[in-house]
C-alpha cells in the first residue's frame, strides 16, 4: 500500500531522516519506536506532505505522493499535541477536517454525527475543546484525522497525554477502530509495551535510520542493536 524508498530529510547539517525504506501493507498496524529526536515525527511529516523530501520517494498504491498536495493525499496525520482549534466547537473541528471535499451542509452534518459515534463522543459536538477531558480531546483529534477516510493514518504519540488507565483502555479501542476501518495505521509511541501490545510490526529508529523492522517476537529474539535489545528487554 505505502512504500517509502530511501527517504531523507536534513535540517542544516543534521540528517533528521537518513535513508529510511519501509513497505506498509493495507490494514497493517505499524508502531514506530525510538529515542527522542531520532526522526519519528519528521518521517511522519514527510509521508503526510508537511515536509518535502531531500532524497528518496514515497509511493501510495504506486503513485508518487510528491505529485499530490497534502490535502489531496489519501493520508492523514494526528499530531503529537492534538492541534485542535480552541475557538471552534468539536463539530467545527471535525467540519474543518471535511473541508474541500465538496460536501453539502447536510452531508457534513451526517459525517460529523458518524465520526462522533465512531469515537464515542455522541452529543458533544457543540462543546469547545477546553471543556473536554484529555481523553475526549484525544478522541476529537482522532476523529478529525479520520474525517477524510484516509487509507493511511499517521498518529504521532496519540496516547501520550493520557494517564495510564485511560491509555490502556484507549489502546484497545484504537486497535479495534483500525480493524473496523481497514486502514493502515502508523503509530509513534515512546512506550515499548504499547507497541508490543498493539502492533502487527514494530519499526525502531535511531539517529534518523530505521535500524530494525519486524514482529515484536522477532525484535525480542534477534535485536539488531543494543538499543533495541534494551527497549524490548525492559518490557519482559
Ligand atoms: P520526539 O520523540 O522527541 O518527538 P522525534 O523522533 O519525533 O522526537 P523529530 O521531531 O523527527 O524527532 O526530530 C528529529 C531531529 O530533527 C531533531 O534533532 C530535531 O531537533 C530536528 N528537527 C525537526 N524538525 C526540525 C525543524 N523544522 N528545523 C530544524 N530541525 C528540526
Ligand atoms: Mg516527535
Amino acid at each position: 500500500l505505502l512504500r517509502i524508498e530511501a527517504a531523507a530529510k536534513r535540517f542544516g547539517a543534521h540528517a533528521a531522516v537518513d535513508g529510511v525504506s519501509l513497505d506498509l501493507a493495507a490494514g497493517e498496524f505499524f508502531c514506530l519506536l525510538g529515542p527522542s529526536g531520532c526522526g519519528k515525527s519528521t518521517l511522519l511529516r514527510l509521508v503526510a506532505g508537511f515536509e518535502s523530501l531531500d532524497a528518496g520517494r514515497i509511493l501510495l498504491e504506486g503513485e508518487d505522493l510528491a505529485s499530490l498536495p497534502p490535502h489531496r493525499r489519501p493520508v492523514n496525520m494526528m499530531f503529537q499535541s492534538y492541534a485542535l482549534f480552541p475557538h471552534l466547537s468539536v463539530a467545527g473541528n471535525l467540519a474543518y477536517g471535511l473541508k474541500g471535499l465538496g460536501l453539502s451542509r447536510t452531508e457534513i452534518a451526517g459525517r460529523i454525527e458518524k465520526l462522533l459515534g465512531l469515537v464515542r463522543l455522541d452529543g458533544l459536538g457543540g462543546r469547545r475543546p477546553d471543556t473536554l477531558s484529555g481523553g475526549q480531546r484525544q478522541r476529537v483529534a482522532l476523529a478529525r484525522a479520520l474525517a477524510r477516510e484516509p487509507k493511511v493514518l499517521l498518529l504521532d504519540e496519540p496516547l501520550g497525554a493520557l494517564d495510564r488507565s485511560l491509555r490502556e483502555e484507549t489502546q484497545g479501542e484504537l486497535r479495534a477502530l483500525q480493524r473496523r476501518l481497514g486502514a493502515a495505521f502508523v503509530v509513534v509511541t515512546h512506550d515499548p509495551a504499547e507497541a508490543m501490545a498493539l502492533a502487527d510490526r514494530i519499526g525502531v529508529m535511531e539517529a534518523g535510520r530505521l535500524v530494525q523492522c519486524g514482529s515484536a517476537a522477532a525484535l525480542y529474539e534477534r535485536p539488531a542493536s543494543r538499543y533495541v535489545a534494551g527497549l524490548l528487554g525492559d518490557v519482559n
